[in-house]
């Protein structure tokens, strides 16, 4: 080998080694996704999101309750409740009766990096005896669903997935929602537990859906189906104010183990 080729290997050499040593993909941000970014108050934030609204009634009790009207109460009379703690921040995602798309539900919990995401429902079904409140989490069918609108609906996670290969992206957005979804576990868990014995349970109450409102990666988040309006026992209980603040206070209770129980953050 010549000195002049010596030479231009060396050069070469010094120039390619320095970006192959450094880390490809994590310079300018943490290595795992943040799931709680630092935020200007120590409060945690809690969004409490209405189910249905404006056109869309959900579902109608045989006695003629509507599901918006059931949830539309719950998610005020849970929102003073926590308030009344001082312990939180709370946002609804509607607070009048309108029609709100389940995408902009999520995106305001994203935007605002809520600590916690309480969807409130009342259920349905054809057999008018089933009755009793259930709690649903993320199915694992629906992790694939939840990428996918990660990507079409071009949300930011805390690491900007627009510079990482897609692997990458993948592996990030996958971390994110493990991470969530052992958040959203525990916390349904709890509220299981706190909701058992106050109020009739269905069968099978721990229940998992790709329901959209529950596919943020990176918003712990459950839904609350409160009772059955198809059944007239449940849909006389959910109409009353003293029944929902009895489920509320569950919910509370819930909130307040969760953010402060063992090994919990906040
Ligand atoms: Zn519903």
């Amino acid at each position: 080998m010549s000195l002049r080729a010596v030479i231009v290997a060396m050069l070469l050499t010094l120039l390619v080694l320095p970006a192959a040593a450094a880390p490809r993909y994590f310079e300018n941000s943490a290595p795992y996704p943040r799931l709680k970014p630092e935020a200007a108050t120590p409060l945690p934030l809690i969004v409490i999101d209405p189910g249905h609204g404006g056109r869309d009634p959900g579902a109608i009790g045989q006695g003629g309750l509507y599901e918006k009207t059931v949830t539309t109460s719950a998610a005020n009379e849970l929102k003073r409740l926590l308030e009344s703690t001082g312990r939180y921040r709370v946002l609804l995602t509607r607070n009048s009766d309108i029609y709100v798309e389940h995408e902009d539900r999520i995106r305001l919990a994203r935007e605002r990096h809520a600590d916690l995401f309480i969807s409130i429902h009342a259920d349905s079904t054809g057999s008018p005896s089933t009755r009793g409140a259930s709690v649903y989490t993320i199915a694992d069918r629906a992790r694939n669903r939840s990428k996918r609108i990660v990507n079409s609906q071009n949300w930011i996670m805390d690491v900007d997935l627009a510079e990482q290969s897609d692997p990458v992206g993948d592996i990030l957005v996958d971390l994110a929602q493990r991470s969530t979804e052992t958040h959203s576990e525990a916390f349904a868990n709890i509220l299981l537990g706190n909701m058992d014995g106050k109020t009739r349970m269905v069968g099978n109450s721990h229940r998992r859906a790709g329901y959209f409102v529950l596919l943020a990666p990176d918003v712990p988040a459950i839904l609350l189906e409160l009772g059955f309006l198809s059944n007239a026992q449940d849909e006389k209980l959910l109409k009353t104010k003293a029944h929902r603040v009895k489920l509320m206070k569950a919910v509370r209770r819930s909130v307040d183990e969760y953010f402060t129980g063992p090994g919990r953050r906040g």
